[in-house]
């Protein structure tokens, strides 16, 4: 299958999925995947899968992205978070549709990788650092959004409290390989709803740095 076969197959299963969002569509035919695979895997950049790269760690099947950022419902004022950089493909995804993007990876090799490829592109609203991600980054919050692309065992209570009136934090919850892909909003009276979108796959939240880092 060629690379925009594969493409326009995402964007046709996104829309059956209810994302008609023209931004995020854009966002997700435009920024090219095969940058931010691993050595070896650049030909299967379309698949829609999630895929290896390096410190045992996977890029976001395309499809889960698109739905995870549609669920953020981002408008390109906010200030957003992102817990596990990973590849830096969703990272990317986001900043073309936020104000900034601050993102956390425990693995150094890994954040070194995604910040070359944001140079590569001229993504220049990421701002990124090497640190536990499950402590949030309280210097920068309050956060508009808040996503992890790693499973939080329980309900993410450290990063809720880094989320300002009116926002939305997206995550998979879940200690199993199969998570649910939560969405909390925090209410301007300072209550939070909670609404389960789908189930999903990812690589769970560790605790700490990792020694690479
Ligand atoms: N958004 C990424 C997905 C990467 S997989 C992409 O599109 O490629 C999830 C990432 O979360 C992994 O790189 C993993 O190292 C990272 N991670 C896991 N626990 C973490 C933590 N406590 N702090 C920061 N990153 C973490």
């Amino acid at each position: 299958m060629s690379q925009d076969d594969g493409r326009a197959r995402i964007v046709l299963a996104l829309r059956k999925a209810g994302v008609t969002d023209p931004s995020v569509l854009n966002a997700i035919e435009t920024i090219p995947r095969e940058v931010f695979m691993s050595a070896g895997f650049e030909g299967r950049a379309w698949e829609d899968a999630a895929l290896p790269i390096e410190c045992g760690q996977t890029i976001s099947q395309p499809y889960v992205v698109g739905i995870m950022t549609a669920a953020l419902e981002l408008t390109g004022r906010e200030k957003v978070l992102e817990i596990g950089t990973g590849s830096g493909y969703q990272t990317a995804i986001l900043s073309k549709l936020a104000r900034r993007v601050f993102t956390l990876e425990r693995y150094r090799t890994l954040l070194r990788l995604a910040q070359s490829r944001h140079e590569v592109l001229k993504l220049t609203n990421i701002v990124s650092k090497c640190s536990d991600g499950g402590l949030g980054w309280p210097d920068q919050g309050p956060f508009d959004r808040i996503i992890f692309t790693c499973a939080a065992p329980v309900r993410p209570d450290a990063l809720l409290a880094q989320l300002a009136p009116g926002g939305i934090l997206v995550a998979p919850v879940g200690a199993g390989a199969v998570q649910e892909l939560l969405r909390y909003r925090l209410r301007e009276d300072g209550v939070f709803e909670e609404e389960a979108l789908m189930d999903v796959r990812f690589v769970p939240l560790l605790p700490g740095v990792a020694r690479d880092g």
